[in-house]
């Protein structure tokens, strides 16, 4: 999964060109920088590679979900919908733009169930995430058509998929925007970082100028600081270093989903020996970034039996049931209202909770989870690892 395992001389080429100018800073200092913008280049690049029009880079995922919300005009009192396996940033963004996060059951994709999708709508609906987890799709185009039904924006989190396609067409690029990350675990990285990318010129520009204060880059490209604002904003700008960064990684993200099918379908062949065991529904196999494969046993004692044998043979896999990072029940902040605020916001306002979240209201869901078992799949795959995952799964196969 992670692009650091391939860091080398492209990014050490691209952050140098960034110390020659000796400008760290995406805007102004045009007589210094010789011509040398990174994010801006960077954002282009990305624009191209995934076919869309236009891609605000910014400081994180997190951040990139925060601006495309915002650019979108969801605010206090909207309901955004995504589901309830995902990594914590998603619903923290629906949160911090002061909305509610509403979520839905996953199916055999590990990603939103469109039925579910279409039973939590209310007249307060305001956008739709669904999030492309373990870097392959969600039913995008089912999602799709029922948020078109109702007229509501769809937000692709794209955060763990870039890379990955749907027959030919790049993830995040189905609905209205689409949001990345290029955290240190992500498939590329740039450190920290992260991007939106919309075909909507109006979006566009609302992001560019939200992350920034409200600073116009359109009217006023060069020369910041006479202009007037729109609206007001905030800082989630990236340096140039990222950008650097993001057009090496870039480059090599297509080699790097590449090498991960490869690794992926090699243990994905052992796997199969085991009793009972299924597989996640991959809507296009070709299109998989392959980060991570999953497999499901037929219960959770089956998987829990299974991942036993895994780790005693040095090979565990991670199930998220139990992960305290990505799956509903296990976000207690969330589900028992923990804030910092002293008047506890965002889950009260004027003294009343706002809304209350039941920890078995996913139930298809958690069922799922218990019984789901997933690797990381690594870029480079060492003879140790490739033996030692391969002779694990083949005693599991015994049970
Ligand atoms: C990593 C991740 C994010 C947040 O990205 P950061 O760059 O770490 O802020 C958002 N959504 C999902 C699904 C992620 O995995």
């Amino acid at each position: 999964m992670p692009g650091f395992e391939v860091f080398g001389e492209e990014e050490k080429q691209q952050v140098l060109e960034v110390f020659d100018t000796g400008v760290l800073f995406r805007y102004e200092f045009g007589d210094q920088r010789k011509g040398v913008y990174k994010v801006r280049e960077f954002e282009k690049a990305f624009a191209t590679y995934t076919g869309t029009r236009h891609a605000q880079a910014v400081t994180s995922g997190t951040a990139a979900l925060k601006v495309a919300l915002t650019a979108m005009g969801v605010g206090i009192g909207d309901e955004v919908i995504t589901q309830g396996f995902t990594f914590v940033a998603t619903w923290e963004a629906i949160l911090d733009i002061g909305a509610q996060p509403v979520f839905t059951e996953v199916d055999q994709t590990l990603n939103m169930d469109p039925d579910d999708l279409a039973k939590k709508i209310t007249d307060k609906t305001k956008a739709i995430i669904p999030v492309h987890m373990l870097g392959a799709p969600a039913r995008i185009h089912e999602i799709k058509a029922i948020a078109d039904k109702h007229g509501i924006p769809v937000l692709e989190d794209t955060a763990q998929a870039a890379g990955a396609r749907l027959n030919g067409q790049h993830l995040g690029t189905f609905g209205t925007c689409g949001t990345f990350s290029f955290d240190s675990v992500k498939t590329m990285t740039t450190g920290e970082g992260g991007m939106v990318i919309t075909a909507d010129e109006t979006l566009w520009r609302n992001c560019s100028e939200y992350h920034d204060h409200g600073h116009d880059h359109t009217v006023n490209p060069g020369a910041r600081g006479g202009e007037g604002r729109s609206f007001v904003g905030f800082n989630y700008r990236m340096m140039e270093l990222q950008g650097a960064m993001g057009l090496a990684q870039l480059a090599k993200l297509d080699a790097m989903c590449d090498s991960q099918r490869e690794h992926k379908a090699i243990f994905k062949e052992t796997a199969a020996k085991i009793a009972g065991v299924t597989f996640r529904e991959i809507l296009d196999e070709k299109g998989d970034s392959a980060t991570f494969f999953a497999f499901m046993l037929p219960d959770s004692e089956q998987a829990a039996k299974v991942n036993q044998v895994l780790r005693d043979n040095g090979a565990g896999a991670i199930n998220f049931a139990e992960n305290t990072w990505h799956f509903y029940p296990q976000w207690e902040h969330l589900l028992e209202g923990k804030t910092l605020c002293h008047n506890g916001w965002p889950f009260e306002a004027h003294g009343k909770r706002r809304f209350i979240y039941d920890p078995e209201m996913l139930p298809a869901s958690s069922e799922l989870m218990s019984r789901t078992l997933v690797y990381q799949i690594p870029v480079k795959l060492s003879d140790t690892q490739r033996e030692t995952t391969l002779a694990a799964l083949a005693k599991a196969a015994l049970l």
